[in-house]
């Protein structure tokens, strides 16, 4: 068993308007990670994240889990949040699991009435999010339209950070203009992108799109003010770490482009994922009240050594057996933990935990503040609940009001 290292992991949702591609983007980074080796067809409802009968038959996500994959040296917990309008209720619910979201728009129907509630819904817990533009490979594919549509319908402040090549169904490759080089896709979905000059024609905008990117990055960084006036160049790495400060303060939004049906984009998408969005260390600690002290505060800050204090962000009933999914914010578990809950004032046992994979599930002897896992034991435990450290009776606050469980079997 390893433990992934705070720092690289990833806690991450997708959140999108219903049929933006949600489900075929979340299969794409199974793909790509090594975790499933195949590609289903999400419309026949064979997609793995897609696991509930009722959802296949509807052929949305109605549930929120959490898959584990690995992509370079990050760890990155999947968090999948319902896109249905009608399930708003359990988005926020996993929002509160969730530290970055990436958001997907159709390059066609661009920002619709549902993601503008889904992405106020996302600012409202202050989760940082980079974009998605999706279906660049579509006939009427239009990447200003949409970012135009993200400052006027969104009030967001868009970085665009890739330039297309080719467009619509010619689109095959990305200028990555952080770096101000092209990426073109290959032909199968398992090639990776070959790096390539960028193409004469697209030097003008590309070049105008790149400088805009700096002036951005330059809000930043002093450095990248002063060199950007004064023409001087400025390193990639520096760049990033400006607009990785940007979008983690809430500012600023990073935009891809990619075509998840036709495998492009996927793998820039994936690197962007763990360039920009945060870690557990990068968010606000959390907090929560003392029981006895209800009008206190008290910050819980990701540190494995402290007292155990978790949130149950998802109870579900799988193969008969109740599974609590827990977002863990300080201290670390195992089996045979007993956590206090702190709405029933009852103590109970964590029996066994797990990590969640695509297609299995896999035993830990332990996990610590940052990670997301899944235990059985938790007879009791709702969605919402807190589960803290016996010794240090906490409930974290502005937790929704817990649900029955919801039964898969
Ligand atoms: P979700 O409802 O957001 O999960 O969206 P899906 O992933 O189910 O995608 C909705 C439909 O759009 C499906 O028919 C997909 O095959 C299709 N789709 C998804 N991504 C793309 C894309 O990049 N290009 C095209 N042309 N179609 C796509």
């Amino acid at each position: 068993m390893t433990l992934p290292v705070l720092d690289r992991i990833r806690n991450f949702g997708i959140i999108s308007h219903i049929d933006a591609g949600k489900t075929t983007v979340s299969e794409r980074f199974l793909f790509y990670t090594g975790e499933i080796h195949k590609m289903g067809e999400v419309h026949e409802g064979s997609a793995t994240m897609d696991w509930m009968d009722q959802e296949q038959e509807r052929g949305i996500t109605i549930t929120a889990t959490a898959t584990v994959c690995h992509w370079k040296d990050w760890w990155f917990n999947l968090i999948d949040t319902p896109g249905h309008i009608d399930f708003t209720i359990e988005v926020e619910r996993s929002l509160r699991a969730l530290d970055g979201a990436l958001a997907i728009f159709s390059a066609v129907e661009g920002v619709q009435s549902q993601s503008e509630s889904v992405w106020r819904q996302a600012g409202r817990y202050n989760v940082p999010r980079i974009c998605l533009i999706n279906k660049m490979d579509r006939t009427g594919a239009d990447f200003r339209a949409v970012l135009e549509q993200m400052r006027s319908q969104l009030m967001a402040r868009p970085v665009l950070m890739q330039w297309p090549v080719g467009e619509e169904g010619n689109f095959r490759g990305i200028v990555d203009l952080l770096r101000g080089t092209a990426l073109l896709f290959g032909d199968k979905p398992e090639q990776p992108p070959e790096e390539a000059p960028v193409p004469e024609e697209l030097a003008a905008e590309v070049a105008e799109a790149r400088e805009r990117l700096v002036e951005v990055a330059a809000d930043y960084d002093e450095e990248i003010l002063t060199a950007f006036l004064e023409g001087e160049p400025v390193t990639t790495e520096r760049l990033v770490a400006a607009i990785r400060r940007g979008t983690l303060a809430g500012e600023i939004f990073p935009v891809f482009l990619g075509s998840a049906l036709r495998n492009r984009g996927m793998q820039p998408l994936l690197d962007a994922i763990g360039l920009f969005l945060p870690s557990p260390l990068d968010r606000p600690t959390a907090t929560a009240h003392p029981l006895d002290r209800p009008d206190e505060s008290l910050d819980i800050t990701c540190d494995p050594e402290g007292p155990a204090c978790a949130l149950a962000f998802k109870v579900i009933s799988d193969e008969g057996r109740k599974l609590t999914y827990l977002r863990l914010y300080a201290g670390s578990i195992e089996p045979g933990t007993t956590l206090l809950n702190s709405r029933t004032g009852e103590q109970e046992k964590i029996a066994r935990l797990f990590r969640m994979h695509a297609h299995k599930r896999e035993r830990l002897d332990r996990a610590c503040a940052g990670d997301i896992v899944a235990a059985t034991g938790l007879k009791n435990a709702l969605t919402g609940d807190t589960l803290c450290a016996v010794e240090q009776p906490v409930r974290l606050s502005g937790l929704s009001i817990p649900e029955p469980v919801v039964s898969i079997a």
